[in-house]
């Protein structure tokens, strides 16, 4: 089958050997993966004593099974240089797919492919390594491992919970909204506070009669009239008491990180994480430390202006939000099944949360304005999570989401933490 993948413009990437995927991420693995690597035949004197693998769910969620992981957190596999005894023993293509393919994301998009990157690897955040386009025949190798046979087939996501348009005119959309953050001549808050005015908009419209270039139209006329009506950023009111509890809460998923002694944890870890949501819930006091980079801040602390954003900001979340919407990576069969809006929502929401985390990250080393590197590992632990973490396409979540849109919420705690 030719494929033709559509690479996101502006980035580039190459692995750095961080090691830090095969430290941070679970890889879930497919039988015919699981008896290829027993195939393998691993043994304690090549550094691979066992288990190897670990059974999870249970009937209610299916069994899966994930690569077992050592006493640090590291994949089982991984050495004591960061690199991969599978790779290094049997090559590149020996190993779980989910290995082979990250930090990359391949989603079909009618007859065509896109691709999209997950920030949780430091080398995407910094953009470093060669172009995409120079990595385009590797890219549609990997494409088409991902994508299924028929994946041509697909319908789009849906553009609300009671719209649907064919591929053309979804892609109509998708264009408008990376046209919003494509515009360098407004900041990046007041985009991000004009695109969930106008995605908002997009969700009450009843797409019954508008197809075809009248899809455009709409988008222009609405994108052109949220831009003359959007007041000062400085005249957004500040977020509800309601919103921010929500958003506390959403942070707190953001921040978790959930590793091997978690996930055994059982009722001790629950207990934590229970005592965890109602210390976000409230807000007063000491944020509980979720991960050994956060330090115990007051809660207040996070609130207080921390100065203008470092200059690289801009680049760095304009690039991550034009990634993740040429690439799809916010709706449909990317992000838990959601529509285009309540998708749009959700990637709109972790500008905030990544200045809350950075702001987080700055005051664990009592400093009270942000740097890039500050910017950029908030940016790598949120996006750990969002589009794979189970919670985050739970209803409770979901709800969260849809309750600080109606309220207006999603653009004033954007303007709120960037000042
Ligand atoms: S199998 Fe190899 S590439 Fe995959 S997580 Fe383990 S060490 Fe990393």
């Amino acid at each position: 089958m030719a494929i033709t993948v559509h690479l996101p413009t502006l980035q580039n990437w190459s692995c750095h050997n961080c090691g830090g995927c095969c430290r941070q991420h679970a890889i879930y693995i497919t039988p015919e993966e699981r008896a290829r690597i027993e195939q393998q035949e691993w043994t304690a004197a090549e550094g691979v004593p066992g288990p190897l693998f670990v059974k999870e769910g249970g009937w209610f969620r299916g069994r899966r099974t994930r690569l077992a992981h050592q006493a640090d957190g590291g994949c089982v596999f991984l050495d004591e240089k960061g690199l991969c005894r599978i790779h290094a023993k049997f090559g590149e293509p020996a190993k779980p797919l989910a290995c082979r393919i990250y930090p990359y994301a391949f989603h079909p998009s009618g007859k065509s492919v896109v691709v999209s990157l997950r920030y949780s690897c430091p080398s995407v955040v910094s953009n470093r390594g060669a172009t995409l386009k120079a990595q385009e025949k590797d890219l549609k190798e990997l494409a088409r491992l991902v994508v299924p046979e028929g994946g041509d087939q697909m319908r789009p996501p849906a553009v609300s919970e009671s719209a649907h348009l064919e591929w053309p005119d979804f892609r109509r959309l998708v264009a408008g909204l990376d046209a919003t953050f494509a515009d360098r001549g407004v900041p990046l808050v007041g985009r991000i506070v004009q695109a969930v005015e106008w995605v908002t908009h997009i969700g009450q419209a009843n797409f019954d009669k508008i197809r075809g270039d009248r899809v455009d139209e709409l988008v222009d006329v609405l994108r052109q009239a949220v831009a003359e009506q959007m007041p000062p950023l400085d005249r957004i009111a500040e977020p509800s008491s309601l919103g921010r509890v929500n958003f506390r809460l959403l942070c707190a998923q953001y921040a978790r990180k959930d590793t091997e002694l978690d996930l055994r944890s059982g009722w001790s870890g629950r207990w934590r994480l229970l005592r965890t949501a109602l210390a976000f819930t409230r807000g007063t006091g000491t944020v509980p430390s979720l991960q050994p980079v956060f330090r115990p801040v007051p809660f207040s602390q996070l609130e207080n202006s921390f100065g203008p954003l470092p200059a690289e900001t801009d680049e760095i979340l304009t690039r991550y939000f034009r990634v993740k919407i040429q690439g799809l990576h916010f709706c449909g069969p990317a992000y838990y099944g959601v529509p285009f809006v309540e998708g749009f929502w959700s990637l709109a929401l972790v500008y905030p949360v990544v200045l809350w985390l950075a702001r987080w990250l700055a005051a664990s080393e009592s400093r009270t304005a942000l740097t890039a590197v500050d910017i950029e590992g908030a940016l790598a632990i949120a996006d750990h999570h969002h589009g794979y973490a189970d919670i985050f396409g739970s209803s409770s979540f979901r709800s969260r989401v849809r309750f600080m849109a109606q309220k207006g919420d999603i653009g004033k705690l954007a303007v709120w933490y960037s000042r």
